[in-house]
């Protein structure tokens, strides 16, 4: 029998994992910039916290949600998004009293959606929530955040598109509008939009379906609606950014918790599925699910999407291959391996045994010099150091060795390594 990932669930092969770490690497420095700290959160969690936060009536909880009783007859999920553990774990851990919380983390998601380009069904998203900050300059900075990590991962060709979904006390009074748009055309919206129009109106403004696209053209917009704290909010932060935005009166996010800003920055290089990041302010889920009133917002990215779009970085190689001839060289060889290790120096011990096949070895791994032990090394305590580009060699003193190979590697590496 063989086995194989199940439908949308993919490996994470060294040459994968090198985009993902590339990704990381300028999120993790970009997020410690801003003073922001990693937390490390569940992956399985109550189906309730979900339900109540995300929202009965999304795609997310209706549909896609991979949840299960377990043997204890616990109703769990595994997490199909960051926010609400991370409101969770703000709540539990008493952090409302400890002033302005900056958290990031990185992890799977799941969410049983039709795989495709981009669309899995096990994906890593990069997430970042900040607790306690209710004016427009966190919205300013959250949005810049995001940009810059685009910008610094030398992404192309992407545009910040940026919506209010107003307040509790503005968005029901938009809402009526816009139920009472959809009424007269509701002919022309597709099944899955007539459902959603009693149950989640604003999620018909991001149907993808073309037939529904054209219909929602005179659409009434949540921008005319806004109360004037909401306007002035939005408002701010369009004055306040330093980035080309695009207003999007159709981003409505698919997650009910979300209030004013809503954003997502998007390309045209994947098809549909051409959101990288995604994000928006919500201040009233904390209070939502049990804690005290804290307006918040965050952001996610998908890792692999994301990775679609970067060029592959240079794969990792050893630096130094240590080769043994003949037993009496193999211990000696092992620890000149640790010893270059110590050092710093990507190492690989090429195994002892026959020449050939060791030095086969050294020149795959990409090696750049190859350290020979053989019977007269270990007698006279030195190493033989080859360089593997330009096949000279050289017996020297182990210390002297060392050194040198530090001072190479040094000056060659890049910074990136
Ligand atoms: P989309 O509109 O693409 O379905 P979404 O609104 O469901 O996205 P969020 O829940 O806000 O997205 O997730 C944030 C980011 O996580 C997305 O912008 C995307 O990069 C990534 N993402 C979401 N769902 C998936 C998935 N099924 N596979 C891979 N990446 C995903
Ligand atoms: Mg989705």
């Amino acid at each position: 029998m063989k086995f194989q990932t199940i439908r949308g669930v993919h490996d994470g092969l060294p040459a994968v994992v090198a985009r993902w770490q590339q990704v990381e690497r300028v999120a993790r420095t970009i997020f410690h910039s801003h003073s922001f700290d990693e937390v490390r959160l569940p992956i399985l969690e109550q189906t309730a916290l979900f339900t109540r936060s995300v929202g009965e009536a999304t795609d997310i909880v209706a549909k896609e949600m991979y949840r299960f009783v377990d043997r204890g007859g616990d109703d769990l999920c595994l997490r199909p998004e960051g926010t609400a553990g991370a409101v969770r774990a703000f709540i539990q851990g008493g952090l409302g009293r400890a002033g302005e919380q900056r958290w990031f983390y990185v992890g799977p998601m799941f969410r049983r959606e039709r795989p495709q380009k981009g669309r899995l069904r096990q994906f890593q998203q990069i997430g970042v929530e900040r607790f306690g900050a209710a004016g427009p300059v966190a919205d300013i900075e959250m949005l810049t955040m995001a940009w810059s990590l685009v910008a610094e991962l030398g992404i192309q060709q992407v545009r910040l598109e940026l919506n209010s979904l107003g307040c509790p006390s503005c968005r029901p009074g938009y809402r009526d509008a816009l139920v009472a748009f959809l009424q007269q055309c509701e002919g022309d919206l597709c099944a899955t939009c007539r459902d959603r129009m009693a149950t989640n109106p604003m999620r018909v403004l991001d149907c993808k379906v073309a037939s529904c696209q054209q219909a929602l053209t005179d659409a009434p917009e949540m921008l005319h609606h806004l109360c004037g704290d909401c306007d002035t909010h939005f408002g701010a932060i369009q004055r306040g950014l330093d980035i080309p935005v695009t207003i999007n009166p159709r981003i409505v996010r698919g997650l009910d918790y979300y209030n004013r800003t809503a954003f997502e920055i998007v390309t045209d290089q994947l098809g549909a599925q051409g959101t990288v990041i995604a994000g928006g302010r919500y201040d009233g889920l904390v209070q939502e699910l049990g804690g005290a009133a804290t307006p918040a917002i965050g952001f996610a990215l998908g890792l692999e999407r994301i990775g679609l779009l970067l060029s592959d970085p240079p794969a990792t190689r050893a630096e130094v291959a240590v080769v043994a001839l003949g037993e009496g060289a193999l211990i000696p060889s092992l620890r000149a391996a640790e010893q270059l290790r110590a050092a710093g120096l990507r190492t690989i011990h090429c195994g002892g045994g026959g020449g050939k096949r060791q030095f086969k070895q050294a020149d795959r791994c990409g090696a750049r010099f190859t350290i020979i032990l053989g019977e007269d090394e270990v007698a006279q305590g030195t190493w033989t150091v080859r360089n593997m580009g330009e096949g000279s060699q050289q017996q020297c003193d182990p210390a002297s060795a060392m050194a040198q190979l530090v001072q190479h590697f040094a000056t060659t590496r890049t910074s990136k390594e």
